[in-house]
């Protein structure tokens, strides 16, 4: 791996400061070519648990210092992760695939939340209130949970640490983070450079290797008093559950099957490549990613042709390469549980008019794919396809649509397209999801409350309303006022 940095490379765990070795190693792979980029860490429970300790000395320390230093270490950090964009980028693209300028997106996207959650800090409020007694006044403070736990996932290897640690930091709080197995070495980069800002030592540990054994640890732990997690519902559940014996604080951003409704008055062409964009950025792997195209019957056949049209003008291939517009999906298990999906749906009588199956350029790269004469009772419409693959389902009426989009445990992010003001707000209040996006599909960034419903998952990320999940409400009550 060619940087201008080779340092930001780390392949050790950082716990309490210190770059240190694990137990056993975990191999990082290349999903383009499968090559080996490297051997990092697997920590032990013990240290795991050492760094649990560790954070919960410093954060003591941490948490009285003023929001204001916190914030010039924060802006500090933020700072050189722009300065490093490039190689950090580089290692995202190696290590998860996505195609470079992706890449460099998310990283500032990363940044933005070291950022955003710096200055938002100093702005935590408490409250002043007249109580029943007129001897009393009710006093609120706003303090800082303690030591976190995160556990995140490969999709979005740096921005689903730093929308967790930016937050949690910056209100006063230590972090312990557990990234992905398949992405771990964008992780370590962000460790060194918050080391290189000036970090304390213990605010934030990165500890690679076994999610059961650590997941088990850092849930179990009676010091650990938040868990946030991002991945999927399945092991949020578990995650849930390993949570409730210590009853720990919980955000959890977990997976999606975003509905995209087209409505007949819709502006096609912007339909057309809004739809696009969200299904197949990141190789259809983000949890906001269109899940089911839903497309009015009276414009489903010029929907279908124009968004053929945009699908094959596509070029799959190694994200490091210029030409290329879409990367391999993330394993070779991935684009096999993509597949499968694809053909179930083939299976059951739809008809893929592009892709259809794994590409000839490798075992992880997934043709872009586009189903028709698809019905809801495919796997296609019931579950977080997570891959290059966009079923395009037919509705008449309004209702109709609302009930497709409804018909889903899941309820993150949804989209709508329609010219129609009384449409767009019947239907955004209508549908069951976090987010709307009302004839657009970029959605997110630092200023705006990212999180689900239903079984997406609880709590909010990024936004004024981001600093809540990090902070306690405590109440006093100043007695004897009238003496
Ligand atoms: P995943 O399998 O749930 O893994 C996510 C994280 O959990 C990884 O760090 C993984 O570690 C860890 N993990 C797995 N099993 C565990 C266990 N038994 N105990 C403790 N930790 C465990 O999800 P993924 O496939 O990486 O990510 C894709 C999912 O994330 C999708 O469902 C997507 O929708 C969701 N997602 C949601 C959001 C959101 O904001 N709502 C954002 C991005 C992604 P290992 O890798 O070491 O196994």
């Amino acid at each position: 791996m060619q940087l201008n940095d080779q340092s930001l490379l780390k392949t050790e765990a950082y716990i309490n400061g210190q770059w240190v070795s694990g137990i056993d190693t975990l191999k990082v792979t290349n999903p383009a070519n499968g090559q080996l980029l490297a051997q990092i860490a697997s920590v032990s429970a013990e240290q795991t648990q050492q760094a649990i300790a560790a954070a919960e000395v410093a954060q003591t320390l941490w948490a009285k210092r003023p929001a204001k230093e916190r914030a010039d270490i924060l802006r500090a950090w933020y700072n050189l992760i722009m300065i490093n964009q490039e190689d950090l980028a580089i290692i995202m693209t190696m290590e998860q695939g996505k195609v470079l300028a992706e890449s460099r997106g998310e990283i500032a996207y990363a940044a933005s939340f070291i950022e955003w959650f710096a200055e938002e800090a100093r702005r935590v409020y408490g409250d002043v209130m007249a109580l029943p007694q007129s001897d009393r006044r009710g006093v609120v403070i706003k303090q800082p949970v303690g030591v976190v736990a995160a556990i995140t996932p490969w999709n979005f290897p740096s921005a689903m640490i730093t929308r967790k640690a930016g937050p949690a930091l910056a209100v006063g709080c230590a972090i312990v983070v557990k990234p992905a197995s398949e992405t771990p070495l964008s992780a370590l980069a962000l460790a060194e450079l918050a080391d290189r800002a000036g970090l304390p030592a213990g605010l934030l540990n990165v500890v690679t290797g076994s999610s059961r054994e650590i997941g088990a640890v850092l849930t179990q732990s009676p010091v650990v008093r938040k868990l946030t997690f991002t991945g999927s519902t399945p092991v949020g559940k578990l995650l849930l559950k390993q949570c409730a014996d210590t009853v720990k604080k919980v955000s959890m951003e977990l997976g999606g099957n975003a509905p995209l409704i087209v409505f007949d008055d819709a502006d096609l062409d912007k339909a057309v490549l809004g739809a696009a964009a969200s299904k197949y950025r990141n190789s259809g792997q983000t949890c906001i990613c269109t899940n089911r195209i839903l497309v009015q019957d009276t414009i489903y056949d010029a929907f279908v042709a124009k968004f053929k049209a945009e699908v094959e003008s596509y070029k799959i291939g190694n994200g490091l390469e210029s030409d290329s517009t879409h990367g391999p999906v993330v394993t070779a298990k991935a684009a096999r549980d993509i597949d499968a999906m694809v053909q179930q749906a083939l299976d059951a009588g739809a008809d893929a008019i592009t892709g259809g199956g794994i590409d000839d350029q490798g075992e992880c790269f997934y043709q872009p794919t586009v189903l028709t004469d698809v019905t809801t009772d495919m796997r296609v419409f019931r579950e977080e396809i997570f891959g290059p693959v966009a079923p395009i389902f037919k509705f008449s009426t309004e209702a109709e649509a609302i009930a497709m989009a409804n018909d889903t445990e899941f309820g993150l992010a949804s989209y709508i397209y329609t010219r129609d003001i009384g449409r767009v707000w019947r239907v955004s209040e209508a549908i069951e999801y976090g987010m709307v996006g009302v004839n657009e599909v970029a959605i997110t960034s630092d200023v705006i409350p990212f999180g689900g419903v239903k079984e997406s998952g609880m709590g909010r990320e990024g936004s004024k309303y981001g600093v809540e999940d990090y902070i306690e409400t405590k109440y006093i009550c100043m007695g004897g006022l009238d003496d």
